[in-house]
């Protein structure tokens, strides 16, 4: 049986992160807050507190499972609103330097691609209809409140649209806000060191168009992912969305001009080590206009170093880790956070005081889970250009990962497995099984 932890819970911000919390969080409190400053829409268009929104969001099978666990019928509704199944392996094309492509296999699972902000309007109508949750728009937190001691945070300050401030109390707090600036502000406050940041600076651009799929569009594939090369650092994505569209984008590192009009995009598609978004898109027909995006690196705050952090305060997400979007894993990891959070609850839940110290025990617990994304983010350092400290075994690293990537390709077995941990369903821990891992280090040492 579910006990209760508190009357009132607040989230900040109606993103993935908040949205996932915000349900996590009504099996637990009498009545949840989420405090939105953006107007949230009726329909699945962006909005202005998530631009990223209008570039091509992934959701990998590890990220939909681990929201099925809040929202049951998502996947069932995602689809009836128009997201498409692909099947991973045997639908989608992987172009990657060695492999153009990577062999073919039905890798056993799906994902369901479609805009984010379709995704978004999806969960966000789940967390409508539960009862004790609601849903305040256009409400700007300006500040966490804390304690007279210091050692909690009590609730928080916000404008409304009318430039009314509140404040409002709550037994809990979590801050899915994305850039993290009401922790850190509450951290100074009160007096409590900032969590150290690890940041991978790669200057990345992106340029995201939607062409209409054409009649003559190729049947062996759905989806098409190009990896860059470490020469070029170009890449790209293609991926069937809701309405008979691809959404595509094109990328580039290190500062790289990205293409502003449908021309450019299609010439800078061309660059790619191969066609195959090229002959795709050449023909279509464009739809809207290109969006540009810049993203100057990957960040992970320690916050698990940190020695003493407010009690009844959870930041989560964004706030806590930032990827490379171009490996598609922001928002599976958000909602994996949320499931960490879950099974803390529950394991307190005879406590005498559950909320007491549960940041910190979350701040450990979500290791396990940032470890094989933030691992897949560390590779940018192929790049000569990447800023930041490059891991002292980072030569090892990917000596071991190409050889694994060959084993992969070779191996039906080992292709799965490691689809599987770059979709978040498995930890990074299933590649180092012992067979794998020798299979590996024999290619290897043939090559040396
Ligand atoms: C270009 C780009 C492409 C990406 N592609 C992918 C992808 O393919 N797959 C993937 O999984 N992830 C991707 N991501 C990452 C993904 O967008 C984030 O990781 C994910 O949205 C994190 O969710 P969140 O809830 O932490 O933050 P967000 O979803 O950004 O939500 C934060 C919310 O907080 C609100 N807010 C902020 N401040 C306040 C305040 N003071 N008061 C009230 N509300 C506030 C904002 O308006 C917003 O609604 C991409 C990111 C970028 C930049």
């Amino acid at each position: 049986m579910t006990s209760l932890f508190g009357r009132h819970a607040i989230v900040v911000g109606a993103g993935i992160g908040g949205l996932t919390a915000a349900k996590a969080l009504s099996s637990y409190f009498v009545n949840v807050t989420v405090l939105e400053r953006d107007a949230l829409p009726t329909a699945p268009i962006v909005r202005t507190g998530t631009p990223q929104a209008r570039q091509i969001h992934v959701l990998l099978r590890g990220g939909l499972d681990a929201l099925m666990e809040f929202f049951p019928e998502l996947e069932a509704e995602l689809e009836r609103a128009g997201a498409v199944r692909v099947r991973v392996g045997s639908e989608s094309l992987l172009e990657m330097p060695g492999f153009d492509p990577f062999p073919r296999r039905d890798l056993g699972f799906d994902y369901l691609c479609m805009t984010r902000q379709l995704m978004e309007f999806v969960a966000r109508r789940f967390v409508e209809r539960q009862s004790n949750i609601a849903l305040n728009s256009r409400c700007r937190v300006t500040q966490l409140v804390e304690s007279p001691n210091r050692n909690a945070v009590t609730g928080v300050r916000y404008d409304e649209a009318n430039g009314r401030s509140n404040e409002i109390a709550a037994d809990f707090i979590v801050d899915a806000s994305s850039r993290g600036a009401l922790t850190l502000e509450l951290l100074d406050r009160v007096g409590l060191l900032r969590p150290q940041e690890t940041e991978i600076g790669i200057d990345l651009r992106y340029a995201t168009a939607m062409f209409e799929i054409p009649p003559s569009a190729p049947c062996d594939w759905r989806a098409v992912l190009h990896r860059p090369a470490a020469q070029s650092g170009r890449g790209g994505l293609l991926v069937p969305v809701e309405n008979n569209c691809w959404q595509v984008n094109l990328t580039g590192m290190h500062g790289q001009l990205v293409p502003e009009s449908v021309g450019e995009f299609i010439a800078f598609a061309k660059t790619l080590r191969t066609q195959t978004i090229h002959d795709a898109i050449k023909d279509a027909v464009p739809i809207g206009p290109i969006h540009r995006f810049g993203f100057p690196g990957s960040i992970r705050r320690h916050f698990e170093r940190l020695d003493s952090f407010p009690d009844r305060l959870l930041p989560l997400g964004d706030v806590i880790c930032r990827f490379n979007p171009a490996f598609g894993q922001g928002m599976s990891v958000a909602a994996q956070e949320v499931g960490v959070l879950k099974r803390l609850i529950e394991a307190r839940s005879l406590d005498a005081d559950p909320l007491n110290g549960l940041a910190q025990s979350f701040f450990v617990a979500i290791q396990d889970f940032l470890a094989a994304p933030w691992t897949v983010t560390e590779s940018d350092f192929i790049f000569e250009k990447t800023r930041g400290q490059r891991p002292n075994d980072f030569h090892q690293r990917l000596k071991l990962n190409l050889a694994l990537q060959r084993v992969a390709s070779e191996d039906a077995t080992v292709h799965q497995i490691m689809s599987e941990v770059t979709h978040l369903m498995k930890r990074s821990s299933a590649l180092r099984d012992p067979q794998i891992v020798s299979r590996a280090t024999a290619l290897m040492s043939a090559s040396t």
